[in-house]
């Protein structure tokens, strides 16, 4: 196996993808540039699991243990609902694209938090932008990426000269547009998330004087003078968890009951959790192996809720932290990724998986029927 192992490993594979669809929210020179590459041949978008809801788990395979594991039947299960979300896949598509077309492209921050990644992009012309002072050359391009950013960072921006693309994701600008007209209605606006997290910094930005971040009911104490602003519209981070949010909005009701919630949690976010704690309600997992950035967000929540269910549970970047660790007693092993990490690394860290337990590759019934159930 360890022969397949290493004959199925490959560099990342193309991820010069220009998703279809959403298009339309982009400004008129994006669309035209957009469509100028679809025309080149280069649109290969493909449809997320998330948009087909009812399409069969991949990887979910087992079968007799090979060598010293004869006799043993493990299985690695794969949540439906990984890789890139649609956000993060959007702007990495635009990125592409840009590049494909002859520009250099920075990124205002990281597009996606995978060291691996970032590498292949630079290869690939899209470099993270250092904030540091340069001379900008005529093919040289920003790219603001899925986070977002403020009025006053995107001024900023503009000032520097050179043309400027906006990978926000749609979901975030949504939930900006709603604190800008909150802010424009004099309303006080209350966020939920984490006040360090860069879509969180860029809401913060819309909303300036007539927003406060708050991270659990114990800010509500806080408040001092801002509860002049009332009644408040409580919003939340795109990536927050739906159980928290839910808490807090009780909490704000009990307090300021004139007070309205506005559940701005994305799909994307909303479906992996959901997804998660239904696998880890149902089916008796040994381990489970949460891919995605040390420091993101939507995935320390996902392996959070697994050390909660009582679960040995690995949060790793890539697949090369994997085959030591994960314990080789484990009998099934359940496989999530975070919202910013692309299927290539989750179908890395499952051959990986597959390698270090021996379990065939695809083909074969399951042996543990609830997981398929899940179907
Ligand atoms: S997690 Fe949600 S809001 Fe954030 S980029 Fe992805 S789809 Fe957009």
């Amino acid at each position: 196996m360890e022969q397949g192992f290493a004959k199925e490993t490959k560099p990342l594979p193309d991820l010069g993808l220009v998703s279809r669809g959403r298009s339309d929210l982009l400004p008129l020179e994006e669309r035209q540039l957009l469509a100028a590459i679809r025309e080149s041949g280069q649109d290969r978008g493909q449809d997320r699991m998330e948009e087909r809801p009812n399409a069969p788990a991949s990887g979910s395979e087992t079968g007799p243990g090979l060598g010293s594991n004869a006799g043993i039947v493990r299985e690695v299960v794969r949540c439906r609902n990984c890789g890139l979300c649609r956000g993060v896949r959007r702007a990495l598509d635009l990125a592409l694209g840009l590049a494909g077309a002859g520009w250099n492209v920075f990124t205002d921050g990281e597009l996606v938090h995978n060291p691996g990644v970032l590498r292949d992009l630079a290869g690939r012309g899209v470099r993270v932008w250092d904030g540091e002072e340069r001379s900008w050359g005529p093919r040289d391009c920003i790219l603001i990426r899925a986070h977002g950013i403020g009025p006053e960072r995107r001024a900023f921006l503009l000032r520097l000269g050179c043309p400027l693309f906006d990978g926000t994701c749609p979901e975030v600008a949504r939930v900006a547009g709603k604190i800008r007209r909150g802010k424009f209605h004099g309303r006080g606006l209350l966020l939920f998330g984490d006040g360090e997290h860069p879509e969180t910094r860029g809401l913060m930005a819309h909303g300036g004087e007539n927003l406060r971040v708050v991270r659990d009911s114990s800010d509500l104490d806080r408040l001092g003078d801002f509860t002049e602003r009332q009644p408040f519209l409580l919003l939340a981070q795109t990536t927050a968890d739906e159980g928290e949010f839910a808490e807090l909005g009780r909490d704000l009701l009990q307090r300021f009951p004139a007070s309205q919630i506005d559940d701005t949690i994305c799909a994307s976010t909303r479906i992996r959790r959901a997804e998660l704690d239904q696998l880890l309600q149902n089916c008796p997992f040994d381990a489970v192996v949460v891919l995605g950035g040390l420091h993101s967000a939507n995935t320390l929540r996902l392996a959070a809720a697994a050390r909660a269910a009582g679960l040995w549970t690995l949060h790793a970047e890539d697949a090369a932290a994997l085959a030591e660790t994960v314990p080789f007693s484990a009998m099934r092993v359940l496989l999530a990724s975070g919202t910013s990490t692309p299927e290539e690394v989750v179908d890395a860290a499952e051959r990986a998986l597959r390698g270090h337990f021996s379990c065939p590759g695809p083909g074969g019934d399951s042996a543990f029927p609830e997981a398929r159930a899940q179907d």
